[in-house]
């Protein structure tokens, strides 16, 4: 570590993923701040820079997985089918960074290893991996909620003599193509990569511990008429989506499934089947899938009873099948569980028959059967939302860790601020909207905007969140999760939390809302927030 402090920054922004690159195009283009951005990969991108795994793919229809500021960038943005891969994801975030000429205020291959906030200045310091130390008055952490990977444990692993690796670190250039792949983990990243593996493995071994119940995606080519009309429409796109609950650009239904009977339910279950897309099938066919357990119940039927039909091997589709409530963040793909009636394609169900140590060939299990495989791939999914900001040292006021303060579960003021961490704002924090993330992202983004430009407008020191007002939304949010089915199966929305009273990381009850509350506090004249240092009063509307 050197002693040489960079000084001269109004703020300091934390990763270049999607959040971080409007974090740093608002802040410094709209604010006219100097901005400094670390980012830990050697490019843009985030989740797309890191998860360049075969399948790997936005599943909200892509031109809703937009910006909705550039407005001439979605008019010009071509596209091909109805869901973009990663890389086309990865190729929009690096021209928004050209056009906005973005870039050089990015410090790529430099991690944050501590940023610690000093009352007395009203400054942030961060240091990095590099042993650089810089001040800011700012801090935005735009640490993505998937950055923090979950590896299994499995004895033996060190000694496996092929490949190992998580989704979520893929290297580039690793093909599967005709190897003896397996597969831990059938979550969104999971099943994607069952359906692309599939195509090219020689053979593929699918670890599944919980089954899931995935939807048909859907996915198809967008013709020049279709692009036309939603270029010409996009005003309209985007207020439809504000005022929506999953911001994913469909009308969300709030017709009661059972006030409708068994054969319109089928209906619009077959309806929403065939359109695809797993958002749709939770939100567009009735209102009350994550809410009444007998909604949910025929949802669940009616997706189960497709297994039995594509899928051959009644074993295999028994094993496929979930027994749980249709309350995860819902999955859909092309060709899931068709894959399984390949010949190259095999399930293991790891509740009854769990791994029990890997060989230098391969992956054993405790029927006795050694599986080989050239490639393990985990797709394990991540320590979501919270693990990334584990792995920096953030103090706030008094010295106090933001460890130290989530250490009964991670806490927020609206997913963007942190009571007693004066003048640092998150992007996607704990406790931000379930909901598309783009839409998510840009409406905190524009909320962080407006709170920083109060800072400076009233010539105060800082901005951070009252304890109050913490507290009241910690509840908000726990109320909310409670009303829904959500609690009562475990997935990573509650952190996969152990505790006996699931902790929600979400707001689960939507962007409109959401931004109602956004609204609510600025007209309340940010009535939340404790503003400090001389300067004159903010202004109360
Ligand atoms: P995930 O949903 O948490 O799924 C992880 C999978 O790994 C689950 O099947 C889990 O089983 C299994 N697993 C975890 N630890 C295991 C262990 N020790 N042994 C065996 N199995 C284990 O993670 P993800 O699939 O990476 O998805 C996370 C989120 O990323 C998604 O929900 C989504 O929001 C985002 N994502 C989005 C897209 C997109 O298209 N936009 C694509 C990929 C991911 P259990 O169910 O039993 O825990």
């Amino acid at each position: 570590m050197t002693d040489n402090v960079r000084t001269g920054f109004d703020a300091i922004v934390i990763g270049a993923g999607f959040g971080g690159i409007c974090a740093l195009h608002k802040l410094r283009n709209e604010l006219g701040l100097t901005v400094r951005a670390f980012e830990r990969g050697s490019g843009v991108g985030g989740t797309w820079h890191w998860n360049r795994y075969p399948g790997a793919m936005s599943d909200v229809d892509g031109h809703v997985y937009k910006f909705a500021f550039d407005k001439e960038l979605l008019q010009q943005w071509d596209w091909s089918s109805r869901y973009v891969t990663g890389a086309e994801n990865l190729a929009y975030l690096e021209a928004v960074v050209e056009r906005h000429d973005l870039a050089r205020d990015i410090q790529f291959g430099t991690v944050v290893e501590s940023a610690v906030y000093d009352e007395d200045s009203s400054m942030w310091t961060v240091t990095t991996s590099r042993g650089e130390r810089f001040t800011a008055r700012y801090l935005v952490s735009a640490l993505g909620p998937h950055s923090s990977r979950n590896l299994p444990e499995i004895e033996g692993l060190d000694g496996f003599g092929g490949t190992v690796v998580h989704t979520g670190a893929w290297p580039e250039g690793l093909s599967v193509d005709g190897k003896r792949v397996g597969v831990i983990g059938t979550g969104s990243t999971g099943t994607q990569f069952v359906c692309a593996a599939a195509r090219t493995a020689e053979h593929l071994t699918v670890f599944q511990r919980t089954p899931q119940y995935v939807l048909p995606s859907g996915d198809r080519p967008v013709g020049t008429e279709e692009k036309a009309a939603i270029r010409a429409g996009y005003d309209r796109i985007w207020e439809q989506l504000h005022d929506s609950r999953v911001a994913c650009g469909f009308e969300e239904s709030d017709v009661p499934a059972m006030s409708v009977s068994a054969q319109e339910r089928e209906r619009v279950f077959q309806e929403s089947w065939d359109h695809g897309n797993g958002f749709h099938f939770m939100f567009a066919t009735f209102g009350d899938i994550i809410t009444d357990p007998e909604a949910n119940q025929a949802a669940a039927d009616f997706i189960r009873s497709k297994i039995r039909e594509i899928v051959q091997d009644p074993e295999t589709a028994r094993k496929l099948t979930p027994t749980d409530l249709f309350a995860k963040r819902p999955i859909c793909n092309e060709g899931y569980y068709e894959s399984f009636n390949r010949a190259n394609v095999s399930l293991v169900s790891l509740r009854e028959n769990p791994i029990v140590a890997a060989t230098p060939t391969g992956v054993l299990t405790e029927d006795g059967v050694e599986h080989e495989l050239d490639i393990l791939v985990c797709a394990t999914g991540f320590d979501a939302v919270v693990g990334s900001y584990k792995q920096i040292d953030i103090r706030g006021r008094d010295g106090v860790t933001l460890r130290e303060s989530w250490q009964d579960g991670a806490r927020s003021y609206l997913g963007v601020s942190a009571a007693g961490f004066p003048n640092m704002f998150m992007v996607f924090g704990p406790l931000s909207s379930f909901s598309n993330l783009l839409p998510s992202i840009e409406t905190q983004v524009e909320w962080i905007t407006e709170l920083v430009g109060t800072v400076e407008r009233t010539g105060k020191s800082s901005i951070e969140a009252t304890k109050a007002a913490e507290d009241e939304w910690v509840e908000v949010c726990q109320l909310a999760a409670g009303d829904t089915l959500f609690p009562k199966v475990q997935s990573w929305i509650f952190g996969n939390s152990a505790d006996r009273r699931p902790k929600t990381i979400f707001y689960v009850k939507g962007l409109a809302s959401f931004r109602a509350k956004l609204r609510e506090e600025a007209a309340g004249g940010l009535a939340g927030y404790s503003l400090r240092g001389n300067g004159s009063p903010v202004p109360r509307s």
